[in-house]
């Protein structure tokens, strides 16, 4: 009996629409896990809105004591602006959790899903987005705060890149590149920004040369944004700093189908969190007809890393037969209303468990 027979999870549902769409994800991990050998066992810890209500924090110490033993982590949604003075003021409780566990990367792939209409229907690619760097102050690990303001009327911001941090982002982009189609696209502005994006490149570039199984190309970021709309088949890996990865993901995404249906997780060498790219849509929130796409494909996806970094083919199969019974209930007409259905998310989760796959 291999060690991996139990998987731990640490389940986090978070605001809004959180604890209507986590459960269902998290109900068919385990049932595609079930079908294949593996046990997952689940931690629900207090997150969000109502951890503020119950241990005075949104994101307790206790959570955060409890998640240090835990590899794999799933987590909904906040709504940090709904919080309480002075909560809501404070750094969000995601941002809170790619910090202190150091999640460098943010993998968000965009992929059509036969039958929701999409811009870019023959979209298939990947972009890895550094997640600790760059512009983005609050997520800055190495100097406090990248914004200033040195009087009232002028503010400025400090972009960080790091020969450190640009080399494993650039590695796990190679490295996932040779799992997919073999090709790397290094997305800069380095005409411009010539030392921090420049850097990035560089780097970058160096990588690659410990890849030559892999094409390597680049673009300028503005260019990018518009090859994505006009040819988006010819993209498969795209690798790029912390705000362009920002932007160009939230593009893709629209391109594939809807931000609605947009999975990503983050993760460093030896943690990942499944979280979807969506917010706690607070407009729908209660009303029991929230999309759990998005969701289902963020816990396949770290399914999918967990797999692949124990080398366990049963958590591989399960990230699979996520997918195919997503892709199936679809397919079958079954949709809630941001895809234009009628199907409430307890519908479309009870289709999904119902699909037959395979030996499950
Ligand atoms: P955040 O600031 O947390 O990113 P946001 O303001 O970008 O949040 P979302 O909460 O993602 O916004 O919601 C944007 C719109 O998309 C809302 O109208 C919301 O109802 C819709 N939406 C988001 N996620 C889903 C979902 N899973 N199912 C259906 N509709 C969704
Ligand atoms: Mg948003």
């Amino acid at each position: 009996m291999n060690d991996h027979q139990v998987l731990r999870a640490a389940v986090l549902d978070g605001d809004g629409i959180g604890p209507e769409v986590v459960p269902v994800a998290v109900a068919l991990a385990e049932q595609a896990l079930a079908a294949h050998g593996v046990r997952m066992v689940l931690e629900r810890l207090p997150y969000g809105e109502s951890a503020i209500d119950s241990h005075g924090s949104a994101l307790p110490e206790s959570t955060l004591n409890a998640l240090e033993h835990r590899e794999l982590m799933i987590v909904g949604p906040h709504d940090s602006a709904a919080y309480p003075p002075p909560h809501r003021d404070a750094p969000p409780p995601g941002a809170l959790l790619r910090k202190h566990f150091g999640l460098y990367a943010n993998l968000r792939p965009a992929q059509a899903i036969p039958g929701v209409r999409a811009t870019a229907p023959d979209i298939d690619l990947l972009i890895v987005r550094e997640n600790s760097e760059g512009l983005y102050a609050d997520r800055n690990m190495t100097v406090g705060s990248g914004e200033f303001m040195p009087t009232p009327d002028v503010a400025l911001s400090v972009g960080l890149v790091t020969r450190q941090a640009t080399e494993r982002i650039a590695e796990r982009a190679f490295e996932a590149a040779r799992a997919r189609r073999g090709h790397v696209t290094v997305v800069h502005k380095a005409n411009v920004l010539r030392l921090t994006t420049g850097l990035f490149r560089d780097v970058c570039l160096e990588v690659a040369e410990r890849f030559p199984d892999v094409r390597v190309d680049q673009q300028h970021v503005d260019a990018m944004a518009a090859l994505l709309v006009r040819r988006p088949a010819d993209f498969d890996v795209v690798v790029t700093e912390n705000l362009f990865g920002d932007i160009l993901s939230d593009l893709a995404a629209e391109l594939s189908g809807s931000l609605g249906l947009a999975a990503s997780i983050n993760c460093s060498d030896t943690r990942v969190m499944a979280q979807a790219v969506h917010g706690a849509a607070p407009d729908i929130a209660g009303r029991g007809i929230a999309d759990p796409i998005a969701m289902i494909g963020s816990v396949a996806q770290a399914l999918q890393w967990y797999g692949t970094r124990h080398s366990d083919p049963g958590v591989l199969a399960a990230a699979e037969d996520m997918r195919v019974r997503v892709a199936a209930t679809v397919a079958a007409g079954v949709r809630t209303p941001d895809l234009g259905g009628t199907a409430t998310t307890a519908e479309f989760a009870d289709h999904a468990r119902a699909v037959g796959v395979g030996s499950s």
